[in-house]
């Protein structure tokens, strides 16, 4: 007996993901894909910040 769900598009890799209740990923193919996506948008938060302040720079001394 097969059962039919929604089919969704990683939205990391494109790949067809069924959109099932047990699948605690979705939409997202699976647990990589979702780690690669958040971490996608943990660096995009990080860089304005860190791009403001050139304090880094200044502590660089010979
Ligand atoms: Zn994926």
């Amino acid at each position: 007996m097969a059962e039919k769900f929604t089919k969704v598009a990683c939205p990391t890799c494109g790949k067809e993901v069924e959109w099932r209740p047990e699948n605690a990923f979705r939409p997202f193919c699976g647990e990589r894909c979702k780690l690669i996506d958040l971490g996608a948008w943990a660096n995009e938060n990080y860089k304005v910040p860190a791009e403001q302040g050139t304090f880094e720079d200044d502590v660089e001394r010979p």
